[in-house]
């Protein structure tokens, strides 16, 4: 089964939830850029002061910064034997940059890209709605409501809303995922890596067709 995994998809489209259930099933870490930022930003540390403004106006992180965090976590060895990656890469040159970093840290290339698609419309009510946990669990008010109001299930942590999933950020971080993350799809597609998942459909139905994919690789 395929290890090293990238989730490409606009904001809201699933690519944190099934991350999840792909990292536990298969033993592997889920590794999300926008986590290590917000761990970041709570921690006040140097790279969450340089993120916070560009995460708060929903535009990208610079590709440097991007670069360089993902390469330290994917340098660790818990990342040697597969990874999913969630929300990296999001840019042409953070794709090159993680072919050389796979390369250079677990002579590895990028086995699949499940590529979740979801139409727009629907995009802007599961991310007004959404409740995050601080360590990477989602929820949402109506679709995915934890089993007791603002609490995680899984370790129980206070949920709290992100600061960039008002309408109005919201709306804007489509446009850039439209504009910046979108040729992409192009770039793994002519690899014959890319495969397109429907993510309009429950949890539990996305993950059925995206373990299939899995399987298959
Ligand atoms: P992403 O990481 O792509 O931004 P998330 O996994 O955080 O997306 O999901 C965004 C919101 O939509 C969350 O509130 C989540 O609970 C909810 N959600 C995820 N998948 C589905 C689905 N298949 N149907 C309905 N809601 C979903
Ligand atoms: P979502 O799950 O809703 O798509 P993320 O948690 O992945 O959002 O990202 C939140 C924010 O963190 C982004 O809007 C951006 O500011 C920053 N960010 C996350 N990953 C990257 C990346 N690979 N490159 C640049 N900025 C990023």
């Amino acid at each position: 089964m395929a290890k090293h995994i990238v989730m490409l998809g606009p904001p809201g489209a699933g690519k944190g939830t099934q991350a999840k259930r792909i990292a536990e099933k298969l033993g592997i870490p889920h590794v999300s850029s926008g986590d290590i930022f917000r761990e970041n930003l709570r921690n006040r540390t140097e790279l969450g002061r340089m993120a916070e403004e560009y995460i708060n106006r929903g535009e990208l992180v610079p590709d440097d910064v991007t670069i360089a965090m993902i390469r330290d976590r994917l340098s660790r060895p818990d990342c040697r034997d597969g990874v999913v990656l969630d929300g990296f890469p999001r840019t042409p040159a953070q794709a090159a940059a993680l072919d050389t970093i796979l390369q250079e840290v677990a002579g590895a290339q990028v086995d699949i890209v499940p590529c979740i698609r979801v139409p727009e419309s629907v995009l802007v009510e599961r991310l007004t709605g959404r409740r995050s946990c601080p360590r990477g669990h989602v929820y949402h008010l109506k679709f995915n409501p934890p089993a007791e109001p603002g609490k995680c299930d899984h370790d129980g942590l206070e949920l709290f809303q992100r600061e960039d999933d008002t309408r109005e950020t919201v709306t804007h971080r489509i446009q850039v995922y439209n504009q910046q993350t979108q040729p992409l799809i192009e770039y793994y597609e002519k690899r014959g890596v890319l495969v397109n998942i429907n993510g309009d459909q429950p949890i539990e139905n996305v993950s059925a067709e995206l373990f299939a994919a899995l399987a298959q690789v």
